[in-house]
């Protein structure tokens, strides 16, 4: 399997979006930020790409204003928005240009493009991790690199956070494997942020290296079941779905788009909207009517069913549908395994928490046997929220 760093996160943010954007294809237009963004990327490469008749900081600027123009013409922003972003580029670049002139640096390389090839142990099979490392850079000893990546977030992480940073991780293997004679303790791993003239800097160790090929490895053998489990990729929404371009067509917030503009196609609407509101109100009088409530959740699941959507929006609040997936084991079998090796009496009696203790414990091999006896239980639960959408902390769940 081929996959890109920016694929794997999107994976990790949330799967539906991984299925959208790199299975299904779906297209998505630009925003402002990612033009913004990319347009900040060209200046910058174009400012160290010079060598060595470096550019002066005007034809930096005339750069930005020439890919900024063209680009702008591809996203829906309102002029002020446009004004503002072009200001900030421009302030960005300037700062920039003051701390980092070109001539001091000695870069050998820029939008450098990697495939790391990765090998899962257990079954031979090979992937090939890909991504664009914004720069490289040799100390004028030239005895360490630096990998550089430009970020324009308004927000800046904690040391904590860049230490276990995937996509440093990820170029330190890229850059190991392009240059395999160069020691890999001298390569230093910055993200720079354009917005606040700031550098993180940090760096890996083998240990760390070979964490992030089992957790890249874990990805790709978690992202390959789910295609094999008929493409069950479930939705995970997060603070970023207010960035996410396939919101409108997301079952977390299809039914609050299609209120608003298809409200008249929408089937069993109105018996919808009664269900959500007494929903609310028994949850609000803390009334433990558990018959009536099992009766709403079945209008609910219904509606939800019918139109393909796993959260419902009505005048309170909204209704999300979680699948909660829970083990179960069949013991008797569970015991044919454990009783030859003296482990069944640890349990004493058929107890599945007892059970999951003593999983870790055991060799590989027996722990694979047992795990393969396991069955999956899906449970839907119901969560509450009062709160706008897109804020994800539930008020309240029931089952
Ligand atoms: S809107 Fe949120 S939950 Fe839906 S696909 Fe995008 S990131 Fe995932």
């Amino acid at each position: 399997m081929r996959v890109s760093y920016s694929a794997l996160d999107t994976y990790r943010t949330c799967p539906l979006k991984y299925k959208f954007q790199e299975i299904d294809r779906i297209k998505i237009p630009k925003n402002a930020d990612m033009v913004f963004g990319s347009s900040i990327h060209s200046a910058l490469k174009y400012m160290f790409e010079r060598s060595p008749l470096y550019p002066t900081l005007d034809q930096v600027i005339d750069f930005f204003r020439g890919v900024w123009d063209a680009s702008k013409l591809s996203v829906d922003m309102p002029s002020e928005q446009e004004e503002i972003l072009y200001k900030e580029g421009i302030s960005i670049l300037e700062k920039f240009y003051k701390r980092n002139q070109p001539w001091n640096f000695n870069v050998v390389d820029l939008e450098s493009r990697f495939g790391v090839d990765i090998e899962n142990p257990e079954t031979g099979e090979g992937h090939i991790l890909s991504g664009i490392i914004d720069r490289v850079d040799k100390d004028s000893d030239g005895d360490f690199y630096e990998i550089i990546d430009y970020k324009t977030a308004r927000k800046m992480p904690s040391q904590q956070i860049v230490d276990n940073d995937l996509q440093l991780s990820i170029y330190h293997l890229a850059l190991a494997k392009r240059w395999p004679q160069m020691d890999s303790k001298k390569i230093k791993l910055s993200l720079y942020f354009v917005k606040h003239g700031e550098k993180i800097s940090t760096s890996r160790n083998e240990e760390q290296l070979e964490n992030t090929k089992k957790f890249v490895l874990k990805s790709i053998d978690e992202i390959n079941e789910r295609i094999k489990e008929n493409y069950n990729f479930p939705p995970t929404p997060c603070p970023l779905c207010d960035w996410c371009g396939y919101k409108k067509m997301c079952p977390m917030f299809k039914h609050l788009y299609a209120k608003e503009y298809e409200k008249n196609k929408i089937k069993n609407q109105d018996e919808l909207n009664s269900a959500i509101k007494e929903y609310f109100e028994l949850k609000d009088k803390n009334q433990s009517n558990n018959e009536r409530l099992d009766e709403l959740k079945t209008v609910i699941y219904g509606f939800m069913d019918e139109n393909k959507v796993e959260r419902v929006f009505g005048g309170d609040g909204y209704l999300t549908r979680k699948i909660q997936e829970r083990y179960s084991y069949d013991l008797e079998k569970i015991r044919e395994v454990l009783e030859p090796i003296g482990k069944w009496e640890e349990i004493l009696s058929a107890d599945e928490k007892k059970l999951g203790k003593i999983i870790d414990s055991l060799p590989g091999d027996m722990q694979k046997k047992i795990l393969a006896l396991r069955a999956i239980k899906k449970i839907a639960v119901l969560t509450a929220s009062k709160k706008k959408a897109g804020a994800e902390t539930e008020d309240d769940s029931s089952e």
